[in-house]
């Protein structure tokens, strides 16, 4: 189904979809973005694969511990935010804006709604993640 598209964005309530498709998207070297929130924060991450982490670079694998939307509530303004925020990533993209450093890409976007703050950190690839591999395979294949 996702074959046809360019680039991918995420906007899914579940780790299980999310890993799914940065996986997706990291096997089929398309770019994702993709987001995630809770209460009053946010997270969005723009992941060109050979080029920037991925998610399993952030956290290797989906987190159990993390309360649920439906336990913890979001305020209806967070999703516009970092939805926003995907949709921002994904025009600079589209236009070319590629190299720019402040296109988002190998870096978390945070943003903390209790303190109105918008924070962004740098990601860096980790060693045998699944996107390394990929990488890799297409380094190999180039030879
Ligand atoms: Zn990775």
């Amino acid at each position: 189904m996702l074959d046809d598209y360019d680039v991918i964005v995420e906007a899914t309530d579940n780790f299980r979809a999310k890993y799914l498709l940065n996986d997706y998207c990291v096997e089929r070297r398309k770019p994702l973005a993709t987001a995630g929130i809770l209460g009053l924060s946010g997270q969005m991450m723009f992941i060109v694969p050979g080029s920037t982490p991925c998610l399993r670079c952030l956290v290797p694998e989906p987190p159990l511990d993390v309360p649920s939307t439906s336990q913890l509530g979001v305020l209806g303004a967070v999703p516009g935010l970092l939805g926003s925020l995907e949709t921002l990533a994904v025009i600079r993209w589209l236009v070319g804006m590629r190299d720019d450093p402040l296109a988002g890409r190998g870096r978390l976007h945070s943003f903390d709604g209790s303190a109105m703050r918008l924070r962004t950190l740098n990601v860096e690839r980790r060693v045998g993640c699944l996107c390394d591999a990929a990488v890799q395979k297409v380094k190999e294949g180039a030879q």
